[in-house]
């Protein structure tokens, strides 16, 4: 069995006291370890002082985004060794607000990758499809594409312990949640890509996240699926009350 895997990603958002506020509000209530991965993606600067925050508990934090490179003349950008000298445990590559916005590609995205492994971070590689690709059927296609991209010259070991997460571009931050049905049919699509590239042990062993205005509301259907190992959540994942529901849920799935 996969343990699930709910990762926050809060964006732009909280100042720094709301982010300390969240962490003592959360720190006594996360569930064991052993039954779910709780991650919290966290604003770059707020991350040191969140590592040392969380020290002592099941709580694990992530950055939303790094260079490729490990030092170098980067203005304005964070590096992998600097997450891992902090101890950062996990990162997001490939948002779509950051492939949209950002201009990031599927080929820095694999850089990005082999970067996060080779300092010990996990990597949560994020695709999916805008609603013009799902209404063209492109959907399978366009993640096929991007995961193929992000997971190039990687072993079946390395692939087994990252993290995918399918987040279709039209449910992000609209309210709009795909079926759990359809999530769970392109995250089985995604499962089939890593199995025809890996082997069928890897794709029993990855974890793949639905992402896309999940809350407590939606995520015991989504979680009681298949091929759904977990959420990446944004709005959701701001109040300490609805993040820790989301933990229950994971907890008891
Ligand atoms: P949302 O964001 O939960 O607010 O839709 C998800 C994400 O962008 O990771």
């Amino acid at each position: 069995m996969r343990k699930p895997i709910i990762a926050g990603n809060w964006k732009m958002y909280k100042s720094f006291d709301e982010a300390i506020d969240f962490i003592d509000a959360i720190r006594n209530a996360l569930p064991d370890k052993d039954k779910v991965d709780a991650v919290v993606c966290a604003p770059a600067i707020y991350l040191p002082a969140l590592v040392v925050e969380t020290e002592e508990t099941a709580l694990a934090i992530g950055a939303q985004n790094m260079h490729f490179e490990n030092e170098g003349a980067f203005t304005g950008e964070i590096s992998p060794a600097m997450l891992a000298g902090i101890n950062v445990d996990y990162v997001i590559l490939g948002h779509s607000e950051r492939r949209e916005m950002f201009n990031e590609t599927d080929q820095a995205v694999n850089k990005k990758v082999r970067a996060a492994l080779t300092n010990g971070i996990v990597p949560i590689i994020c695709c999916g499809e805008t609603l013009e690709e799902r209404e063209a059927g492109s959907t399978a296609q366009k993640v096929a594409g991007q995961i193929t991209a992000a997971l190039a010259g990687f072993t079946a070991e390395e692939v087994a312990h990252m993290v995918l997460a399918y987040e279709p571009i039209w449910a992000i931050g609209t309210g709009k949640t795909a079926t759990a049905d359809d999530a769970n049919e392109t995250c089985g699509a995604i499962r089939s890509v890593v199995e025809e590239l890996f082997g069928t042990e890897t794709a029993a062993e990855v974890r793949i996240q639905y992402g896309g205005s999940v809350k407590p509301e939606n995520i015991v259907e989504l979680l009681s699926k298949e091929h759904i190992d977990g959420a990446l959540v944004g709005g959701a994942s701001l109040q300490a009350d609805s993040y820790l529901k989301l933990l229950e849920a994971a907890a008891n799935a």
